[in-house]
C-alpha cells in the first residue's frame, strides 16, 4: 500500500483513531530525539549541528595525514560552542540544567554519538578531554574540584581551550587496572615519592589520548608504601595532576594508529617531576577507587562512541545504495540489499537503545557500563564490516567513507579496558547477586 492510500484509509478513521495511529512521516533520528526530555533534545540537535559543521570538513584530512593534523583550532571552536566545559554547571561551566534527573551522563553519550557519527577519531580528541577531567570531577573533595575543575571549565567557558588528558596505561601495563585480580598482582612502573611539600613522579605512559596538546594530565603513580616494599595498584595509587611545563615532564611520540587516527596516543615522560601538594588529587591511595569510578562513567560514552560509527556505517552505506545503479535500478531496490540495509538500521537501533537504558543508572554501575561498552563495541565493527560488503570495491576504498568506520570501531574494542576485560568486569559485577549468589534469577 502507497503511504498516499494509507493516509487515505487512516483518515476514515475517528479523531482518536487518528491521532493514535503514526504515519511514520518523520525520520528515525528525529523520532528518537522526540522522546528526550526538551533540554536533552535541543543538546542533541546542537551536537549534530556542530558535528556536521565543524567536523566534517576536517574528516579525511586528518584521517589520512593524523601528523600533519593540528586539532587547536577545533579545541578552541568546541570550547566557544560549550562543548568543553560541562562538567560544571554554571557559572563555572555548561553542563546542563536536569542532569541530577536525566542522569548525569545522558548529555554525553548523545555529544559521543553525534561526533562519533561524523568521525570518531576527531570525537575521541574532544571527548578524551572529559575523561582527563573525570577523576577531578569524581573524586568527590572540593579542594580539588576548586583548585582544578573551576578554573579548567571557566576557561573553556570563556572560550580559551585548556585540554586535559588522562593517563594510565603503561609500555607494560594496560589491562591490568581494568580488573581487580590484575590490579592486586599488577607492578606499575610510574612511581610516586613523598618529599617535602609535595611528591617527585617518575615513569612512563603510552597511548595517553589528547597528550600532544594537553595542557594538564591526571596521572596515576604508585606511592611509595608506608612500611617500604613495593607498591599495589590496589591499595597504594595515587592519583595527581601535572601540568605542561613542569620541569622534567616530556611527551614522546604520537602513536601510527590503524583508526580514530584524527586523536594522538602519545607517549609522556617523567622524569623527577616535582608536584606541590597541592595537585594531589583527593587523597593519597584513593587511585584504584577513582580510576574505577571513572571507568564506570567513561565506558558509556565509549558505547555511544560506537554507536555513531554503526550510524555513520549504516548512513554510507545507504546512501550508496540510493545512489549507485544495478542493471538499470538503484540497489537500494533490489530485496537482498533492503535486507541488509534493514539489520543494519536496526542493529544500530538496538544499540542506542541499550546506551540511552545504560546512561539513566545513577550512578553508572560497572556491570552495565562494561556491558553497554563491550556490546555496542563488539556490534559497530559487525556493522561496519557488513557495511562494507555493500559497497564492494568502494567499500575497500579509504574514500567509500565505510572502511574507516570499520577501522575505528577495531580501536573502540580495545581502548577504556578490552572487550575482553570488560566481559570479566561485568561477571565480576554480577557475581555476588546474579551469578553464584543467584538473586534475581527465576529458575
Ligand atoms: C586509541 C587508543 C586510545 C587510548 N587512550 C588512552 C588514554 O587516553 N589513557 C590511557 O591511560 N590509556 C589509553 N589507551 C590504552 C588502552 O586503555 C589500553 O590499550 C587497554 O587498556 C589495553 O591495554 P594493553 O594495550 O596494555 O593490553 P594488554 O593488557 O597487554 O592485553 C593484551 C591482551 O590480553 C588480554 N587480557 C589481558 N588481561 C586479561 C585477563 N585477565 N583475562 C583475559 N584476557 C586478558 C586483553 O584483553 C588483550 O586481548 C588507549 C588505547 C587506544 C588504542
Amino acid at each position: 500500500m502507497s503511504s498516499t492510500e494509507l493516509r487515505r484509509s487512516v483518515e476514515l478513521l475517528k479523531p482518536l483513531g487518528r491521532v493514535l495511529f503514526d504515519l511514520g512521516e518523520v525520520s528515525l533520528w528525529e523520532r528518537e530525539t522526540a522522546t528526550l526530555p526538551r533540554r536533552l533534545a535541543r543538546r542533541r540537535r546542537a551536537y549534530r549541528d556542530f558535528a556536521r559543521r565543524e567536523l566534517a570538513p576536517l574528516v579525511a584530512g586528518a584521517d589520512e595525514d593524523p601528523a600533519g593534523y593540528d586539532p587547536r583550532r577545533l579545541l578552541g571552536v568546541a570550547a566557544r560552542a560549550g562543548l568543553q566545559s560541562e562538567q560544571l554547571p554554571p557559572p563555572w561551566g555548561t553542563m546542563p540544567l536536569g542532569v541530577v534527573k536525566d542522569g548525569p551522563l545522558f548529555h554525553e553519550v548523545l555529544k559521543a554519538e553525534e561526533l562519533a557519527a561524523v568521525c570518531a577519531g576527531l570525537g575521541l580528541g574532544l571527548l578524551a578531554h572529559g575523561l582527563g577531567l573525570a577523576p577531578l570531577q569524581l573524586c568527590g573533595d572540593l579542594r580539588t574540584m576548586r583548585r582544578w575543575l573551576v578554573p579548567v571549565c571557566r576557561d573553556n567557558r570563556a572560550g580559551r581551550p585548556r585540554l586535559a588528558a588522562f593517563a594510565i596505561t603503561e609500555p607494560a601495563a594496560g589491562s591490568d587496572v581494568e580488573d581487580t585480580a590484575g590490579a592486586r598482582v599488577a607492578r606499575f612502573g610510574t612511581s610516586a615519592r613523598r618529599v617535602q611539600g609535595g611528591y617527585v613522579l617518575n615513569g612512563q605512559k603510552v597511548f595517553i589520548t589528547g597528550a600532544a596538546y594537553a595542557d594538564l594530565v591526571t596521572v596515576f603513580a604508585t606511592l611509595e608504601p608506608e612500611g617500604g616494599g613495593a607498591g599495589r595498584v590496589d591499595r597504594d595509587w595515587t592519583c595527581f595532576v601535572v601540568e605542561r611545563g613542569t620541569p622534567g615532564f616530556r611527551t614522546g611520540r604520537s602513536e601510527h594508529k590503524l583508526g580514530q587516527r584524527a586523536a594522538d596516543a602519545t607517549e609522556l615522560f617523567l622524569d623527577d617531576v616535582f608536584v606541590p601538594s597541592d595537585n594531589l588529587v583527593a587523597a593519597e591511595r584513593s587511585g584504584w577507587a577513582i580510576n574505577r569510578n571513572v571507568l564506570n562513567y567513561s565506558r558509556l560514552p565509549v558505547g555511544a562512541i560506537a554507536v555513531g560509527i554503526a550510524r555513520g556505517a549504516t548512513e554510507a552505506a545507504t546512501v550508496y545504495c540510493r545512489r549507485t545503479c544495478l542493471g538499470g535500478k538503484p540497489l537500494l531496490a533490489y530485496q537482498e540489499v533492503q535486507l541488509t540495509l534493514a539489520d543494519l538500521w536496526l542493529e544500530t537501533m538496538a544499540m542506542r537503545a541499550m546506551v540511552w537504558q545504560g546512561a539513566r543508572h545513577i550512578p553508572p554501575a560497572q556491570g552495565i557500563s562494561s556491558a553497554v561498552k563491550t556490546f555496542c563495541g563488539d556490534r559497530a565493527v559487525a556493522v561496519a564490516a557488513r557495511a562494507t560488503e555493500v559497497l564492494a570495491d568502494d567499500g575497500a576504498h579509504v574514500r567509500g567513507g565505510v572502511e574507516k568506520r570499520f577501522r575505528d570501531g577495531r580501536l573502540n574494542q580495545i581502548y577504556e579496558g578490552t572487550n575482553q576485560l570488560n566481559r570479566l568486569a561485568l561477571v565480576e559485577a554480577l557475581w555476588e547477586t546474579d551469578l553464584a549468589g543467584g538473586h534475581g534469577t527465576s529458575i
